[in-house]
């Protein structure tokens, strides 16, 4: 355990648990990283980690970059993270849920969760039976709440249309060319909205039919996986995977503007630098895409007071993330820096460590 103490992923965590449950075989890490604006939020992942330090440094790196999203994005929320630690077969079972929800509760109200990869709706729904501390629940007609997907990918197409207007001075994508990476929830909302506004997509999925019938839906197209991060565009829009960016993709990027939703872009800040050296221009993914969590926070904000969430607020705070990214692009170009560190250092003081 000391590695963790002295490691950069520790980070000067507030509180981190390890939960063991003998009855149901639960085993979890709930981590917080800052409460300094609010209760931490962040989502639980369910995931077969090879081992649990894989799963430590997964919570503690996730968990900071929740109170980074959290901050920037304007919420009065900090930042956490749990990992559920499943068997090869993902096996979860009603008692797991409920002693989840059960430590959960234990944190009074400083941790609140929601869905993250492997988790689903109906988990959280059960979650919900043992904790009040839940967001990401089915929410009511016209009320903030459920599917964060569409809200995060919002946010992107906003964020995109705020990069083409910096960077190649362009009021409209109609005619922009955008290569997207991953056609799931996010990438395919993304994608309708920059189809609906003219712009020329290039699109791909490892779950190639998925791509082809985005494609044929928009009068896009599709391209093979392995060769979506090399293609000439002035959008690359990265919607799948973590750690794409790193120095062999860099160097083949052929585009002006990086802009997706998918967490943790850039593998080391070594990667964030090349990319800045070669006159990229980068949106944070944690700044880009916080319509999801913005989305979630009201909904549960709101529960806590017994109204339904508010909406048009929702839209409102994500309608804000253009000028974040602003903020970001112009500190660079007065301080040299990348966009990652620029970001990493604006979120720094906004939860009281700058
Ligand atoms: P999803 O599972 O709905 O879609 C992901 C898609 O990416 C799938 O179609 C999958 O086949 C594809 N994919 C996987 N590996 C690929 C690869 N190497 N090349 C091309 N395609 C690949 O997930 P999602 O909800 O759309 O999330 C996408 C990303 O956005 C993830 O990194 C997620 O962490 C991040 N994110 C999502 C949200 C949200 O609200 N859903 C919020 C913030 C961040």
């Amino acid at each position: 355990m000391t590695a963790f103490w002295t490691s950069a992923d520790w980070d000067e965590h507030e509180r981190v648990e390890l939960v063991h449950d003998r009855a149901s075989g639960l085993t979890a890490i709930i981590a917080l990283h800052s409460t300094h604006l609010g209760p931490g939020a962040g989502g639980t992942r369910f995931w077969h980690y090879a081992d649990p330090a894989a799963a430590m440094k997964d919570a503690l790196r996730l968990s900071r970059g929740m109170s980074y999203k959290n901050a920037m994005a304007g919420l009065p929320m900090g930042g956490g993270k749990a990992v559920v630690l499943l068997d090869q077969d993902r096996t979860r079972t009603p008692a797991m849920l409920a002693a989840f929800g059960d430590a959960i509760e234990a944190f009074g109200g400083r941790y609140v969760t929601a869905e993250d990869v492997g988790a689903s709706e109906a988990d959280m729904v059960a979650i919900a039976a043992r904790t009040a501390h839940v967001c990401g629940l089915p929410a009511s007609e016209g009320s903030a709440g459920g599917d964060p997907g569409p809200f995060t990918a919002r946010g992107i197409y906003l964020g995109i249309k705020a990069a083409v207007a910096h960077r190649l001075g362009r009021d409209s994508v109609e005619g922009v060319h955008v290569a997207v990476q991953g056609c799931g929830s996010v990438g395919g909302g993304v994608a309708r909205l920059l189809a609906a506004e003219g712009a020329r997509l290039t699109l791909a999925d490892i779950d190639a039919a998925r791509a082809e019938a985005l494609a044929a839906e928009l009068g896009a197209t599709a391209v093979d996986a392995s060769a979506i991060m090399e293609v000439p565009c002035d959008v690359f829009s990265p919607n799948a995977l973590g750690a794409i960016l790193d120095a062999q993709s860099v160097a083949r990027l052929a585009c002006s503007i990086v802009a997706g939703g998918a967490n943790n872009q850039i593998a080391t800040s070594a990667d964030g630098v090349a990319l800045a050296k070669r006159g990229i221009l980068y949106a944070p993914d944690y700044v880009i895409n916080a319509g999801g969590i913005i989305n979630v926070s009201l909904e549960y904000l709101a529960r806590q007071k017994g109204v339904p969430g508010d909406l048009a607020e929702v839209e409102r705070m994500i309608g804000g993330i253009p000028d974040r990214l602003l903020a970001v692009w112009r500190e660079c170009e007065a301080t040299r820096l990348g966009a990652d560190r620029v970001a990493d250092r604006m979120a720094q003081v906004l939860i009281g460590r700058g």
